[in-house]
């Protein structure tokens, strides 16, 4: 639901009279998550890397604080919204105009595949924001008539799809047309590597939003347990109870894999627990496999442990993280190998969480 909001206002951003005019005019009457996080911010100056399912109201998102920042008087080319197929470009112009409708601020949209002369001709006449596919806004760039020396700000919609090998070239070449001081926000629903790789390239101390299925990890507290490869860690206190456990998890229906002083030593695979997760009794832990993972009933569990730690942080999220308005507390344990020690950076990182290192004791009033 787009509008389901902490209850602020479009007016809380002291925005020109003209914008909140079309804001409310395309029907607008609150801000959405995504949009009450990033306007405040993106007001600022401040870089961000925005992830939100689809159909949360991104656009806006973005829109609106540049028809903010743009200054009309200036006949300069001063926001860039990259996008990576033309339908959205025709989209997001069409949204940018029907805000900006009582504004003076001129929207361009150029993508390629349409007249390279038309669009010269139309960079002749003022323009202060211009939406694009990159290859086109790059060839023009290049020509010198679309001219980026003024432009401080730099969107990227659908960035997960803006950083494919198709225009990842263009968009850095891109980049050092624009100016040292430029802001780049950049939006998109999912996070792969290279969308990491970019921010960490490009963005300067971003605010990260991640309102990814209105999941939160808000009250959980998260550990890992270092685990290395080869070295047997027996954590139950006997033989009958590791057997036990393995059988159980295999009546669920989960593959496990265990290890105890009547094996052969050849398990390269160890899956444990802490002695203090035993001496808890908390033993009717979910076992979540990222089959079973979106039909899980989260709420009611409040002690998740990853005995295999996700690849990505969608899928922890997705185990660990539960919807922030009830307001539980919880616990999740992530079994951590050596292999696992980058993901587990980079997840807490992505997720601007922190896990960490398993206390000998765990405090039952944190779950
Ligand atoms: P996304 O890019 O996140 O997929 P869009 O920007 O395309 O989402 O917006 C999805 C729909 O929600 C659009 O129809 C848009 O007009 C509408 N919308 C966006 N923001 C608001 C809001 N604050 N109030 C009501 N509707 C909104
Ligand atoms: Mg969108």
């Amino acid at each position: 639901d787009v509008t389901a909001t902490k209850g602020n206002d479009f007016e809380d951003y002291f925005l020109k009279r003209e914008l909140l005019m079309g804001i409310y005019e395309k029907g607008f009457e609150r801000p959405s998550p995504i949009q009450e996080e990033s306007i405040p911010i993106a007001l600022t100056g401040r870089d961000i890397l925005a992830r939100a399912k689809n159909g949360t109201g991104k656009t806006a998102a973005f829109c609106i604080p540049a028809l903010e920042k743009i200054d009309q008087d200036k006949n300069v080319i001063q926001v860039v919204i990259l996008v990576p197929t033309r339908e959205l470009a025709l989209q997001t112009s069409q949204v940018c105009k029907e805000l900006a409708k009582h504004l003076k601020v001129q929207v361009m949209v150029t993508t390629g595949g349409t007249s390279l002369k038309d669009d010269v001709m139309r960079l002749y006449q003022p323009v202060h924001l211009i939406a694009g596919t990159p290859g086109r806004i790059l060839d023009l760039a290049k020509k010198g008539v679309c001219v980026l020396q003024d432009c401080s700000m730099l969107i990227m919609d659908e960035a997960d799809k803006l950083l494919s090998p198709e225009f990842q070239p263009s968009i850095e070449q891109l980049i050092h047309f624009l100016p040292e001081n430029r802001q780049i926000l950049l939006f998109s629903a999912t996070f792969p590597v290279t969308v990491k790789d970019f921010k960490d390239r490009y963005l300067r101390k971003p605010y990260i939003i991640n309102l990814m299925d209105e999941l939160t990890l808000k009250g959980i507290t998260q550990y890992y347990a270092f685990l290395q490869i080869n070295q047997s860690i027996i954590f139950c206190n006997s033989v009958n109870r590791v057997e036990l456990l393995a059988k159980k998890i295999t009546e669920l229906g989960f593959s496990c894999f265990y290890i105890h002083a009547k094996m052969l030593q050849d398990h390269r695979i160890v899956y444990s627990m802490t002695s203090a997760m035993v001496h808890a009794e908390i033993l009717s832990f979910l076992l979540p496999s990222d089959l079973f993972t979106h039909g899980i009933d989260i709420q009611a569990v409040n002690v998740v442990i990853n005995f295999d730690f996700p690849k990505n942080s969608e899928t922890y999220l997705h185990r660990v993280g539960r919807s922030g308005r009830f307001g539980h507390l919880g616990l999740a344990v992530n079994l951590i190998t050596y292999e696992d020690r980058f993901n587990l950076y980079r997840i807490e990182q992505e997720l601007g969480t922190e896990i960490k290192q398993i206390p000998s004791q765990i405090d039952q009033a944190i779950y």
